[in-house]
């Protein structure tokens, strides 16, 4: 992470020592935002890499001031596939103790698109605050004609900001949308209008630069959740093992041979899992590694005893998690237990 001592957030944001005058009268009544950048597109100038970014976008966000008090710091420079679980620990470290500060209002982390969801949804199960806390991506570079990342940002900080975010979890920010972090996921890979939640919609929009909501997150998240970080080193190995026509017990075999403690199976439809899988589900299961049936179908819920009979096989089912969702609740929810029916009970409350 060599940028770490000029860091992308404070480039960004124009911050740096001495780039700008001390916050005015009026500005120092606003929110206080602290942004956490990671890298992602939202970080890229004219290649490929995640590295600071230029004048132009600078020169973009000049808005940001109007909104709130904003500093930023960098929690990592990679692109979101290289995203790793230590990242997530040192991200919510970070911002738990930033929220439990009275310096601090609302958190922005800025993220890669490819894994934003599953960051968002790990951070929405052990954020230990009702203050906001919101994840933006952009689709396109800073140098596309049309970059998305400066607008999405004013929209991440002004949500940040607002009063009405706190309490409904953590957020997720693209396009002018307010999303759950539960419930969002990457529908399409190069679309701006990408992230969207199929079952259940939006939580809000950001118009005119104003976010409003028109429904709030249900399930369990932050505050209300058993997960705690403050602990953690590592986090348990779970895998994911993808279902299709012909397949065999092969992967799924070679999951549990490589020490996973829990397999997420992306199966068919209603969480199908083939008769040639089965055995080998059920021992695993029964040897205590924990097995949960999702769907490779975007969309929908996965019920208990539908297509198998849960209880017999040893297996839990993920509801309308999609598959990388699920393994995010199977990493903390083995930091408590490998019993199936408390991991049952996990996958019914958050
Ligand atoms: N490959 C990038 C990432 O996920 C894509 C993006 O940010 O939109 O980091």
């Amino acid at each position: 992470m060599k940028h770490i001592g000029t860091t992308l957030g404070l480039a960004l944001l124009g911050l740096a020592a001495g780039m700008h005058p001390a916050p005015t009268l009026a500005q120092a009544s606003k929110p206080r935002i602290l942004v956490l950048a990671t890298g992602g597109t939202i970080a890229q100038t004219d290649t490929k890499e995640a590295k600071l970014l230029g004048d132009a976008l600078v020169g973009a966000v000049p808005q940001l001031k109007d909104l709130a008090q904003v500093q930023a710091e960098q929690v990592a420079q990679v692109s979101s596939p290289d995203i790793a679980p230590e990242i997530w620990l040192r991200l919510a470290k970070r911002i738990n103790e930033a929220l439990a500060s009275n310096d601090v209002d609302g958190v922005v982390v800025t993220h890669g698109t490819d894994t934003l969801e599953e960051t968002a949804y790990f951070l929405d199960l052990v954020v230990k605050n009702d203050k906001p806390v919101v994840v933006v991506g952009s689709m396109r570079g800073s140098s596309a004609p049309s970059a998305d990342g400066p607008a999405n940002l004013i929209d991440a900080v002004a949500i940040a900001a607002s009063p009405a975010a706190r309490g409904n979890g953590v957020l997720v920010t693209l396009n002018d949308t307010i999303q759950s972090a539960r419930d969002v996921t990457k529908t399409n890979t190069t679309s701006l209008d990408t992230f969207k939640s199929p079952d259940f919609g939006a939580l809000g929009i950001v118009q005119g630069g104003k976010p409003t909501f028109y429904r709030h997150a249900s399930r369990r998240h932050t505050t209300a959740t058993e997960f705690d970080v403050a602990s953690l080193t590592a986090l348990p190995k779970v895998a994911i093992v993808y279902s299709y026509v012909g397949v065999d017990a092969d992967a799924f075999e070679q999951a549990v041979r490589s020490e996973a403690k829990g397999v997420v199976y992306a199966g068919t439809g209603n969480g199908s899992i083939p008769k040639a899988v089965q055995g080998a589900a059920a021992s695993a299961a029964k040897g205590g590694v924990v097995v949960v049936r999702a769907s490779r179908v975007n969309g929908g819920v996965v019920e208990r005893n539908g297509e198998h009979d849960d209880a017999a096989l040893g297996t839990v089912t993920a509801d309308s998690l999609n598959p990388q969702k699920a393994r995010v609740l199977v990493m903390l929810g083995l930091t408590k237990t490998n019993d199936a029916g408390e991991m049952q009970r996990m996958f019914d409350m958050y």
